[in-house]
C-alpha cells in the first residue's frame, strides 16, 4: 500500500487529496482553500508549497506530489505554459522542480481536464472502461483520453484537448488562436449565450421550466459536444464517455443530445455500447487524478 498526495490549483480554490493505492486506489483524505493569487504566480507556487508541507507534516508516508493546473503546461519539464485562468505571469514557471524541493519526493504537473479523465476512470464513473473519453465542461471546455486503461498523452504530452478540435470551420474565434473550436462554442457563457440566459445555472432553470429558446440552446450546444464526441470515438474508439465540471449539472438536458448525436454520426463501431455519463467524483476529481498521476 502506498500513498500520494494530489494537488489541484484553479482560479479560485485549491484543493488537494490523499489516496492510497493497493489493488484498487480509494481516497483517503481531503481539504481545500481559497486560491491565494495575490502576488500572481509566485504566490499561488508558494502556497502550494505551504499547502504540501503542511499536508506531509499531519500525513505520514506519502510518496509522490501531482499538481493539477488548468491551461497549457510542459509536463516533461515540469513548467506552466500558458493558464488564462489564474492571475500571473506562467510562461516558464518551474513547478516540480519546487516541489520535490520541498518535500523531498517526486512531483509531476498535469493539465486538470487530463486529471479528471484518470480520476473518473480509477476511482469513479469510468471504472471497467478499456477506453474513455473525458470531458470538463466549465469556463472552457476541457478533455483527457484513456486508451487501453491508461492515460495518453501523445507528443509531448499535450493530447486530449478535446475542446480545441475545429467543429465550425468559420465560426468564433476561440481563446487559443483557432477558429471554430469547440470552447468557443460550448463553453459555460456561449452556452449561456446560445440559451439567451445570463448564466448556465438560469439556462437549466428556464430549460427545464419549459422556456423554448433556452431548450433549443442545450440541443445546439449538445449536437456540437457529441459531433466532437463522434470524432473520437470513429478516431479511437472509446466505450465511455464522462462529462463532468460545473456544466456538467445540467445533466440529460445536455447528455440527451450528445448521445443522439453520436447515435446519427457514428457508423462504424456499436454504438449502443457506448455509455455517456455525468462524472462521479464531483469537486475532488481534479485532485484524485492529480494524486493517480503523480503516483504512476
Ligand atoms: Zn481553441
Amino acid at each position: 500500500m502506498s500513498r500520494h498526495l494530489g494537488l489541484d490549483v484553479g482560479g479560485t480554490n485549491l484543493k488537494w487529496a490523499v489516496i492510497e493505492r493497493d489493488a484498487e486506489p480509494r481516497l483517503l483524505k481531503t481539504g481545500r482553500l481559497p486560491t491565494d493569487t495575490r502576488g500572481g504566480e509566485q504566490s499561488v507556487v508558494r502556497q502550494l508549497l505551504d499547502v504540501a508541507q503542511s499536508i506531509f507534516s499531519e500525513v505520514e508516508g506519502i510518496e509522490s506530489v501531482g499538481v493539477g493546473m488548468p491551461g497549457v503546461l510542459d509536463p516533461a519539464a515540469g513548467v506552466t505554459r500558458f493558464i488564462p485562468n489564474i492571475p500571473g505571469q506562467w510562461d516558464g514557471v518551474q513547478v516540480t522542480g519546487e516541489m520535490t524541493g520541498a518535500v523531498k519526493k517526486p512531483a509531476r504537473l498535469i493539465n486538470d481536464a487530463r486529471a479528471f479523465a484518470l480520476a473518473e476512470h480509477g476511482l469513479g464513473a469510468g471504472r471497467g472502461a478499456t477506453s474513455m473519453l473525458g470531458i470538463t465542461l466549465g469556463t472552457g471546455v476541457g478533455g483527457g483520453l484513456i486508451l487501453g486503461g491508461r492515460l495518453y498523452l501523445g507528443h509531448e504530452g499535450t493530447a486530449g484537448e478535446f475542446g480545441h478540435q475545429t467543429i465550425l470551420p468559420d465560426g468564433p474565434r476561440c481563446n487559443c488562436g483557432n477558429q471554430g473550436c469547440l470552447e468557443a462554442l460550448a463553453r459555460a457563457d456561449a452556452i449561456a449565450a446560445a440559451c439567451g440566459q445570463p448564466s448556465v445555472e438560469e439556462s437549466v432553470v428556464a430549460a427545464r421550466a419549459g422556456d423554448r429558446r433556452a431548450q433549443q440552446g442545450f440541443r445546439d450546444v449538445g449536437r456540437y459536444l457529441g459531433i466532437g464526441a463522434s470524432n473520437v470515438v470513429v478516431l479511437v474508439s472509446v466505450d465511455r464517455i464522462v462529462i463532468g465540471g460545473g456544466v456538467a449539472a445540467a445533466g440529460e438536458i445536455l447528455l440527451e443530445p450528445i448521445r443522439q448525436e453520436i447515435r446519427r454520426r457514428v457508423h462504424v463501431t456499436d454504438v449502443e455500447r457506448i455509455r455517456v455519463v455525468c462524472g462521479e467524483l464531483g469537486t475532488w476529481a481534479g485532485a484524485i487524478g492529480a494524486a493517480l498521476h503523480g503516483s504512476a
